[in-house]
């Protein structure tokens, strides 16, 4: 027999891959785990080739230690995902395969607990009826043990003995009673669709698609087995506006790969159509998988909730959700039955866009101009433009969703590469947008009008009238924190990080000073240390003052502030959020995290803040991401038929961007946006990567910037590529680190690609940083 090798990557930056010996115990094949030897540690890799030939010399070549056998390979189509994303974002393919995988699966000696099967002990019906007479009323922990299993349906032997420490006997015992039964999941296993689903599609329960379109409808065998929960039978489904049944059908009539940029207002209902796209496509393909990207964390609750909802006749694992809040079991859990295709709809952040969904036949990214789903760092990959990739390279249907479209997909859909669906009106009835009115706040001052401490006459009147009328509003500033800035009157002295080049915030309920950038933190003196003045004072505004001041200024109002700060517990924010909802809040205060895509139903004013300071930025897409965060915090207000209004307190009333917003005309700002764009010869136009060195000076930072920027002329495709000066980063010293940067762009996408590549190796054998990277499509800049 001849010998046997397998080439596998590692989370390595060597952009290369490594070669180990394979004996007979094991028969690899692409896309499985490997254990092996990495210097003096074992680490996981993955089998990208299976061959009979090396260059690397015997005495070298080490052995694979173990092979994960329980885990089904990844797909094709998965080596392909990560072969690009390394490819376009410039990366190692193994720094890019592996951090995708779940934490679990790289720690080979997890693999056999991780992938044991999973039991699970389920109700019967016979149970349900028999067991509430069967349990005596004394028997608390056993009384608890029934009740859980009657409200979850299932328990895992885990969650049983959490109830009762006697669970197992007692479980076993009504299993003979044939009150109860024991399901055996292999982890690994594949999966076929549950019967529940084809039940599911006989009675209609998925919407309204038409017989005709099911031809893979009925197994004859699962007849009886009728599913328990119709909680959505057709009748109960809301009747779908016609704009949201025109982008239904047109997403449904897709065949094939089909990019489409679902252009709807806020509150117009875009939801509805990601639902009924899932419920057609499931009824048609039981087995089918769907990939739903959400921005933030924090929608995902909502979203999953609304699944749950339309999709109740499903098992519980045929959604999962997947973000980096999830605890590292339930996330390796929810990985693999995604990876299993037991999970059916997979909802989760930006880096869901990376998990193994061997059955994805529909794409949905939600808020698809969020910047959120930029990676900031490692692999500085967009989420968004791997999942329309995905899609390509499967061939089926990808929906971007928002509000405010990205310059670049709007651009796509000018030039016919995406298709629009527009939803101009909210779907509820009686549901308008709201008015938005600017406040000028130089006039406010000329006339001499009271304000307090930053917050306008008018709008703390509109803020007190809601208050009256029981209805909430919503006050909105980008800044966190107490105030931006400590300083002394009397010496101009300013509380700056020791570490960074930047102001520290105050922070006043922990009592600090807090940088942003490293976390540094200090209390707040007493007096200036530079000449012993005790009249510090604070400079500027964020959310913690501003809920001081509204909770005096609004007498009676119960004030609530959500923000980084006041969510960092984990499970925090959802706790807040459902306070909103409840009623149980009149003004929410808060940054962009309570902008995006909530469903407030009872707010009906919304207050804008400090928004000016991004109009006049250097980063040239500053005023994009403000227009589309006021459009987006505008559209909380007035969802649910009470009139809503917009107040964004100025100096600068006529400005171009307001007067847009005023309008709602996106398509407007859009327009005129992008024709800015393409005159200054700026993205989507042309394509930039951005160079980035660390130095222990900004001298030597630069000055690899500027060897960098040397070599390039030994690049031929380079000719076609603009080389910028290298010029120090906004921030430019970070715990002690200083940081330039050095932007180079191109009409043509291949010949930056081409740049790149052949610049990466010439950049690793520079030296004189601490550090550099190479980001693509970067988002700021
Ligand atoms: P968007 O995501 O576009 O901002 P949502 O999906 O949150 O909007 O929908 C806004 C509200 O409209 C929700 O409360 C939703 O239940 C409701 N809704 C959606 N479609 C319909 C419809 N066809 N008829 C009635 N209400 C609808
Ligand atoms: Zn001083
Ligand atoms: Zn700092």
């Amino acid at each position: 027999m001849s010998p046997r090798f397998v080439r596998v990557a590692l989370d390595h930056p060597l952009p290369t891959l490594f070669d180990y010996r394979c004996d007979e115990r094991f028969a690899p094949a692409p896309g499985m785990l490997v254990a092996v030897p990495f210097g003096k540690r074992q680490v996981v890799g993955l089998v990208c080739e299976v061959t009979t030939d090396t260059d690397v010399p015997p005495e070298r070549l080490r052995a694979v230690d173990d092979l994960c056998v329980a885990c089904p390979p990844l797909s094709a189509h998965w080596l392909a995902l990560v072969a690009f994303a390394a490819d376009y974002y410039q990366r190692g393919l193994g720094e890019v395969a592996l951090p995708a995988l779940p934490q679990a699966l790289r720690d080979a000696s997890r693999w056999a607990r991780l992938l044991a099967p999973d039991e699970r002990y389920r109700l019967l019906p016979a149970g349900s009826i028999a067991l509430p007479d069967a349990v005596p009323a004394r028997a608390t922990a056993l009384r608890r043990l029934a009740a859980a299993l009657g409200e979850a349906g299932t328990l895992s032997a885990a969650e049983a003995r959490a109830l009762h420490p006697k669970a197992i006997a007692t479980l076993d015992a009504w299993c003979t009673e044939g009150w109860v039964a024991l399901d055996v999941i292999e982890a690994g296993a594949g999966y076929s669709a549950p019967a529940e689903l084809n039940a599911l599609q006989r009675s209609g329960a998925l919407g309204a698609m038409q017989e005709a379109n099911t031809p893979t409808a009925t197994n004859a065998s699962t007849a009886a087995n009728t599913p328990t929960a119709q909680l959505n039978t057709p009748s109960t489904l809301p009747t779908l506006t016609d704009e949201q049944a025109t982008a239904v059908d047109a997403i449904r009539e897709a065949e094939g790969f089909a990019s489409f940029l679902l252009h709807g207002v806020t509150g117009s209902g875009k939801t509805e159509v990601y639902l009924r796209a899932l419920a057609d496509l499931l009824a048609r393909r039981p087995d089918a998988q769907a990939l739903v990207l959400v921005p933030e964390i924090n929608l995902t609750p909502q979203f999953e909730a609304a699944f749950r909802a339309r999709f109740a006749m499903l098992p519980d694992s045929a959604i999962v959700t997947l973000h980096s809040g999830l605890a590292e079991g339930e996330r390796a859990r929810n990985w693999l039955a995604a990876h299993t295709g037991r999970a059916h709809i997979v909802l989760g952040t930006r880096l869901a866009v990376l998990a193994s969904l061997p059955k994805l036949a529909l794409v949905v990214v939600d808020e698809e101009h969020d910047p959120a789903y930029k990676q900031q760092e490692g692999l500085r990959y967009s989420a968004r433009d791997l999942a329309v990739w995905r899609a390509k390279q499967l061939d089926v249907p990808v929906v971007l969703g928002s509000a405010t479209p990205s310059l670049e997909s709007w651009w796509q859909a000018d030039q016919g590469r995406y298709r629009r669906l527009t939803l101009s009106r909210r779907a509820v009835a009686d549901a308008v947008l709201p008015s938005v009115r600017l406040i000028d706040l130089e006039e406010e001052r000329r006339r001499g009008r009271a304000s307090v401490e930053g917050l306008s006459g008018p709008l703390l009147a509109a803020l007190r009238t809601r208050l009256e009328r029981g209805e909430q509003s919503l006050v909105f500033l980008n800044r966190r924190g107490y105030a931006p800035v400590l300083s002394c009157d009397a010496c101009g002295w300013v509380a700056g990080c020791p570490r960074c080049s930047a102001y520290v915030v105050l922070h006043k309920p922990e009592r600090a000073l807090r940088c942003h950038h490293c976390g540094w933190e200090a209390r707040i003196p007493r007096a200036c240390p530079d000449c012993g003045n005790v009249d510090i004072a604070p400079l500027g505004r964020g959310t913690q003052r501003v809920e001081e001041t509204l909770a005096t200024a609004v007498p009676g109002a119960r004030v609530l502030r959500i923000d980084a700060d006041s969510t960092r517990r984990k499970g925090s924010a959802q706790a807040l959020f459902s306070d909103v909802h409840a009623g149980e809040v009149d003004i929410l205060v808060g940054t962009q995290m309570i902008a995006k895509g909530h469903d407030f139903q009872r707010v009906s004013l919304v207050g804008v803040l400090n928004a000016d300071t991004a109009l006049f930025s250097h980063d040239f897409r500053a005023s994009e991401r403000l227009f589309a965060q006021l459009m987006q915090v505008s559209g909380r207000a007035g969802r649910a038929g009470l009139p809503g209004e917009v107040l964004v307190q100025t100096r600068y009333p006529r400005h171009a961007l307001y007067h847009a917003l005023a309008r709602h005309d996106y398509v407007g700002f859009a327009t005129s946006t992008l024709s800015e764009r393409r005159d200054a010869q700026l993205p989507p136009f042309v394509y930039q990567a951005l160079l980035r060195a660390e130095g222990r000076t900004l001298e030597a930072a630069l000055a690899f910037l500027q060897q960098a920027a040397a070599t390039l002329t030994e690049i031929p495709s380079a000719e076609r590529v603009t080389v910028y000066d290298a010029v120090p980063m906004t921030i430019v010293k970070v715990m002690h680190v200083h940081r330039a940067q050095l932007l180079v762009e191109s009409a043509s996408r291949g010949a930056l690609q081409a740049t790149l590549h052949a610049w990466q190796p010439m950049l690793r054998a520079l030296k004189g940083v601490l550090r550099w990277n190479l980001e693509v499509d970067p988002l700021d800049i």
